[in-house]
């Protein structure tokens, strides 16, 4: 146990078996056989979970059913206050949470710090707008009245999370649906129970501190079929759910029939425009690390390059030759650059990929191939490879969840941004560019269609506290800074008349 996972276990409370589902610190044993965690990076076995059945469900809901009624009533402040201490809590958990993460889903060390950093940012953020929950007021057209707005907590906002942001995503979610007034249901990626397990017990212990009931903060274990549950549940208002666009159109499909919300945090298909004008240094490092980073395993993975013909060869060069440079191995080990993908489907998955561009005419620049031998015995290491590709490739318009790049070339930079926005997914986007002229053109109307548009960075990662989300086949959902708060509560218009008479609006005359 050379990197003290063993350790970071016990500290988190994580058993070699674990119970599955919990209404805070109260845990719910469901009769079911378990089913296990492998770690991509070693393929151990981490530890075992159960799967939440129906039974178990309704006990979890009708339990957060109740405390929402106590919960709504908390001023929201003080739940500020209690969501404080869980971001204080993380700060104290950071190192060996990430180091779950890490080992559970295969990021590096780095990132799964920078996992829980974020965590607790979204924490502090929500503590700041428990006091900002701000509605608008209006001017009546009638006299003596008065007209505002306010808002009020939905209901049970159910939460169910993707594998390569273990941890992450129930926080941007949770985080602000509490201080909203709302209580969380959350199911986490099947591929990564573990790492929700250790999220439930530090945050079920922070309510149990204040006297808080049972049922605010919820955890449910289990494959698509938990999920269903809770998309099928009308008590549920609010689902937000984050992970491929195939599951985003069966929970959107689900949660509509009730005339439900969801909200949706799909794939994406990014790219980032390098143009001639185009600080080169920084397009490299910026390229480099949003094609390979999470061994493209990110929502926001570069997976798409459009370079200006006249600096093409030189970009294909210089990635080459880093690409040529990486380190593979054991995300644990700092020395590495790229760690494991999530598990063999996913091998198979790139090595599909792999083999289909190759079929339509995409050729390669740097060749890929799973990696085997000593360190590598979990069978999840894959090279990143790169291919020169047309953007019209049925494989280039699909998100591949693997490190897969693909170079596209072109003339003008019309040419550059129809290209960009010519895929079915609208999540981020970047343009490379000294240019002002350029860089305006790619921010404006006419420009990206994404729900992210950088200049001078890369696809990847983002900063809390901006909404992020992204457009067509992404979902349209908005999530974390900005205003996102918005969708976790209802919004209620009041009209008041202190005057002593009743008029109608609209001048509407209406004597007996
Ligand atoms: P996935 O779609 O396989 O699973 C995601 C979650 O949905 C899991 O918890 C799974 O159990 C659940 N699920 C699957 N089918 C369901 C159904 N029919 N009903 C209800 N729940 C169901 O995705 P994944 O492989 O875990 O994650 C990778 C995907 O997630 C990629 O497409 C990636 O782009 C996307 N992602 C998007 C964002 C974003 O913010 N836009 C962030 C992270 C990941």
């Amino acid at each position: 146990d050379q990197f003290g996972i063993q350790a970071s276990l016990k500290r988190l409370g994580i058993k070699p078996e674990n119970l599955g589902a919990s209404t805070g610190v109260n845990w719910i044993d469901s009769g079911e056989s378990s089913f296990s965690s492998f770690s991509p990076a070693d393929g151990r076995l981490i530890g075992k979970t159960q799967a939440t059945n129906q039974e178990v469900y309704e006990q979890v809901i009708s339990q957060a059913q109740i405390a929402f009624e106590r919960w709504r009533q908390v001023p929201a402040p003080q739940r500020g206050e209690i969501v404080r201490e869980i971001g204080n809590a993380l700060r104290e958990k950071k190192a060996d949470l990430g180091k779950l993460v890490s080992y559970e889903m295969g990021k590096s060390y780095q990132e799964g710090l920078g996992e829980v950093q974020e965590m607790i940012d979204i924490c502090d953020f929500a503590v700041g707008l428990s006091r900002q929950l701000y509605g608008l007021t209006m001017h009546s057209e009638r006299p003596g009245h008065r007209m505002y707005e306010q808002w009020h907590a939905l209901g049970i906002v159910g939460i169910i999370s993707a594998f390569n942001f273990p941890v992450a995503v129930w926080s941007w979610n949770a985080a602000l649906a509490w201080v909203c007034g709302d209580v969380c249901v959350w199911k986490p990626s099947e591929k990564a129970p573990l790492s929700g397990i250790a999220c439930q017990q530090i945050a079920g212990e922070i309510f149990e501190k204040h006297g808080m009931p049972e049922g605010i903060c919820s955890l449910v274990n289990g494959d698509y079929k938990v999920g269903e549950l809770m998309s099928n549940d009308a008590r549920i208002p609010l689902v937000s759910a984050t992970g491929s666009t195939r599951m985003g159109k069966l929970v959107a499909e689900s949660v509509g029939r009730r005339l439900g919300r969801s909200l949706l945090e799909l794939g994406g298909n990014n790219a980032i425009i390098i143009t001639e004008n185009a600080d080169m240094d920084m397009a490299i490092r910026g390229a480099l690390f949003g094609a390979v980073g999470t061994a493209g395993q990110r929502c926001t993975s570069t997976r798409r390059l459009i370079i200006h013909e006249n600096v093409y060869e030189e970009v294909k060069k210089r990635l080459s030759s880093a690409y040529g440079k990486l380190v593979i191995g054991n995300p644990l080990d700092e020395k590495n650059h790229v760690g494991p993908v999530i598990d063999k489907d996913a091998v198979n998955m790139y090595l599909a990929a792999i083999e289909k561009v190759e079929e339509e005419g995409g050729k390669v620049v740097v060749e890929g191939g799973v990696l085997s031998g000593e360190g590598y015995e979990s069978g999840c290491y894959v090279k990143p490879a790169i291919y020169e590709a047309e953007n019209h490739f049925e494989i280039v318009q699909h998100e591949t969840f693997a490190p897969i790049l693909y170079l596209i070339k072109y003339k003008t930079l019309a040419e550059a941004i129809r290209l960009q926005n010519a895929v079915p997914q609208g999540l981020s986007s970047a343009i490379m560019t000294t240019n002002m002229r350029e860089a305006e053109a790619f921010l404006a109307v006419s420009g990206s269609d994404c729900g992210i548009a950088n200049v001078n960075i890369g696809t990847s990662g983002a900063e809390i506290g901006g909404a992020f989300g992204g457009e067509k086949e992404t979902g349209g959902g908005r999530e974390s800074g900005s205003d996102a708060w918005k969708a976790y509560m209802r919004r209620q218009t009041n009209t008041i008349n202190y005057s002593s008479t009743l008029p109608l609006a609209q001048g509407i005359k209406f004597d007996i």
